[in-house]
């Protein structure tokens, strides 16, 4: 299954396709089967840990499956979309008293996008009905546009907007890494930049 799903991966990688859920969940249940295959692991352990991979590796297989069929599904189409991949817990329509109770008290407003910029109407701001609990207006705590808001070298908006693998960005795996991040990419572990670096392969 671990074999199948890197090669599925790869193919989506080749078209630029990345989710960091998914590597996390691929990466680790590598590590759980590399430890299992170790020389003089014991029989118990080496079944747990064979387990486990398999179990983390299971939601990897679905979901590489589906996306493999949507795309394969686009292609013989000839329509290109943006599909639903998340259809067995998230309705088209969505959850339709969430988006209601959202929509009485925000609004669409513009946001400014760490390492990105400002994308029009891409955020929420609290409606007018709502000023007074406003705190980024009361306290002034909008962004400066004049301060960077990530460290000079880091390429984190280049690699979220998929323009730059992370190991093209000099500081990778150099003066940036998960226990020294220069950047929010590598910060958590879902991150993109720390993602690949747990788990990148030789
Ligand atoms: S490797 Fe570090 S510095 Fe480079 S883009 Fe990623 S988070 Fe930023």
């Amino acid at each position: 299954m671990w074999r199948l799903n890197a090669f599925r991966l790869d193919i989506l990688h080749k078209s630029g396709i990345m989710n960091n859920s998914i590597e996390e969940l691929h990466g680790r249940a590598e590590d759980l089967w590399r430890e299992a295959c170790k020389e003089g692991q014991a029989v118990a352990a080496r079944e747990a840990l064979g387990v486990s991979a398999f179990f983390a590796e299971r939601p990897v297989y679905e979901s590489t499956n589906m996306a493999l069929k949507d795309l394969v599904s686009q292609v013989v189409e000839g329509r290109p979309r943006v599909g639903n991949e998340y259809r067995r817990v998230v309705r088209e329509a969505g959850n339709p008293a969430a988006i209601a109770a959202i929509d009485e008290v925000f609004e669409a407003r513009d946001a400014a996008w760490r390492g990105i910029g400002t994308i029009p109407a891409s955020g929420l701001g609290l409606r007018a009905a709502f000023a007074a609990r406003d705190a980024a207006a009361r306290f002034g705590l909008a962004p400066d546009p004049g301060v960077a808001d990530t460290s000079p070298g880091c390429r984190c908006g280049d690699v979220l907007l998929g323009r730059l693998e992370p190991e093209a960005c000099p500081l990778f795996g150099r003066a940036c890494t998960p226990d020294a991040p220069v950047g929010p990419c590598m910060v958590a572990f879902e991150g993109t930049c720390a993602a690949r670096y747990r788990h990148r392969r030789a």
